[in-house]
């Protein structure tokens, strides 16, 4: 798998995204946001709330891609499992 030139779904950034089957998504890294993986159902619509950003960064800085999933919640970030 390549990367493939992609906007950024949180900043609109030109970036680059990998298909993840681990992440059921892609892996995206924006030179605006870093890196972080989404899953394929989060990235349909989405509006990501304005905390977004911060969580990503928080969850690097304990080491995790952070990971964007959507449930009835609405969308939220978790560490993802790499
Ligand atoms: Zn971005």
């Amino acid at each position: 798998m390549f990367p493939e030139p992609a906007n950024c779904p949180l900043c609109g950034s030109a970036a680059e995204r990998i298909r993840s089957s681990q992440l059921r998504g892609f892996r995206y890294s924006c030179p605006s946001c870093g890196s972080f993986g989404i899953e394929s159902a989060a990235l349909v619509g989405l509006v990501a709330p304005a905390s977004t950003r911060q969580d990503l960064a928080r969850f690097r800085a304990y080491g995790h891609l952070p990971l964007i999933q959507r449930d009835k919640q609405g969308v939220r970030v978790g560490p993802g499992r790499v």
